[in-house]
């Protein structure tokens, strides 16, 4: 009988022990923490985006994202959605493509995945950590390394499985935290900390334009979070980790272009000639952002609204549209939800993530240099190469 070891029982590992066991190996989970899958537990905020209806390469980065293509083929959305529902566990797919569990609770994705191995055999050593995988080579024959990446420490990740890659011969493409918040140069950020809006984040390389993303912004002690800011934090990262001047510029309402911004205001100005500038300016965005942003401008907050003439609209107009801040970092890998770079997917045999330095030897989830978007990606990408492991192994 096949011997299998998998060191990690996260989302990955869990997937390629229930199926090297339903394909008839003896399979032994090796979970450095007190339980298994952590991380499930706690993704889309304790509901679990545990895929996407709609995954392509292209939602994939890395240093060779087609990789991804011949897991996808075999274990995409439709595999997975039967293998859902083969162990009970119901999908509720969103319009987007997002898929959650139709409990929406991330604990039924933990809690099923862990008896449904339990039935077929599935052993799990919890509270155990594998530092040694020589010699677990030896003992079982085929290893799998499935141990996540360096995002979320508090939950398990470390960078081992690239420690462990190294001893094998295998190159590391350097690491970064993403789906990440990001870091201000900024004196007055913290005075806008807990208000968020709904606008446009766009991302400045170099002082020109890279990306833009739309969704919430909130403002924090350090900076920006929220899914606008956590969607351009890959590209932010990367340029981060290759030393480039970043920055960020918000949009405020990316409803109104400059003129009708302009013309409202005027407008409210000429009806309400008692209200203070900041009167006009909370009637658009959260008070915070608007004390902030005159504060910003030198503004004073009691401007009275007559004397708000167009120069002084258009600045403020201007500002709301395109406030521009210095990145001075990323919240880091504590704060991540998952991390770009690890294991050189050129070394690994994308039908069977099996290791191209060392037979015997296979890989899955996001210890290999492959980081999805948001959206469920990075699930699908554990799901599809934790089965694409369980199949080579069983082919070979
Ligand atoms: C807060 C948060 C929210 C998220 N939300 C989503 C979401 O909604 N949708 C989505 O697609 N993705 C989400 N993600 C990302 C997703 O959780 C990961 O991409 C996914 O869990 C990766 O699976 P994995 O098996 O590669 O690693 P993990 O799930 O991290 O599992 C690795 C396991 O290996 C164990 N381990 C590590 N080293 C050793 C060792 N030496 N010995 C033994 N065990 C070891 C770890 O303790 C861990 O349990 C989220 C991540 C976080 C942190």
């Amino acid at each position: 009988m096949t011997k299998v070891a998998i060191i990690g029982g996260g989302a990955s590992g869990l997937l390629c022990a229930i199926f090297c066991a339903k394909f008839g190996a003896h399979v032994e989970v090796y979970e450095q923490n007190n339980k298994c899958a952590k991380k499930i537990l706690v993704s889309g905020n304790g509901r679990c985006n545990i895929t996407n209806r709609n995954l392509s390469h292209n939602d994939f980065f890395g240093a060779n994202p087609s990789f991804v293509n011949d897991a996808l083929k075999n274990f995409g959305f439709k595999e997975f959605e039967r293998f859902a529902l083969e162990i009970g566990l119901l999908l509720d797919i969103k319009e987007d493509g997002r898929v959650y569990p139709l409990s929406n609770e991330a604990k039924s994705v933990a809690k099923l995945l862990q008896v449904t191995a339990e039935n077929l055999g599935v052993i799990f050593h919890t509270d155990t950590k594998i530092t040694n995988v020589k010699k677990l080579l030896q003992t079982h024959g085929k290893v799998v390394i499935a141990t996540g990446s360096e995002a979320a420490h508090h939950l398990g990740g470390n960078s081992d499985g690239q420690s462990f890659a190294k001893e094998f011969g295998h190159t590391i493409i350097p690491t970064y935290p993403s789906l990440v918040q990001l870091h201000l140069n900024s004196k007055i950020v913290h005075k806008m900390s807990g208000a968020k809006t709904d606008g446009e984040v766009t991302l400045l390389v170099n002082n020109k334009k890279d990306s833009t993303c739309r969704g919430d912004i909130l403002f924090t002690d350090y900076g920006v979070s929220g899914f606008a800011v956590l969607d351009i934090s890959q590209r932010a990262s990367v340029a981060l980790m290759n030393s480039q001047s970043i920055g960020v510029s918000i949009n405020l309402l990316p409803k109104f272009n400059a003129q009708q911004l302009s013309e409202h205001i005027v407008k409210v100005a000429k009806s309400m000639p008692k209200f203070s500038i900041l009167d006009i300016l909370v009637g658009l965005i959260p008070i915070k952002i608007a004390t902030s942003l005159l504060d910003d401008l030198k503004i004073s907050h009691g401007v009275q609204a007559k004397e708000v003439d167009l120069k002084l609209t258009k600045k403020i107009a201007n500002q709301m549209l395109n406030w521009r801040f210095e990145v001075s970092g990323t919240h880091g890998f504590r704060h991540a939800e998952v991390s770009g770079g690890g294991v050189d997917t050129r070394e690994i045999n994308p039908k069977t993530m099996e290791s191209l330095k060392q037979k015997n030897l296979y890989f899955c989830g996001e210890v290999l240099d492959i980081v999805g978007r948001r959206g469920g990606y990075n699930f699908a990408f554990a799901w599809a190469s934790g089965y694409a492991v369980a199949k080579g192994i069983a082919s070979s």
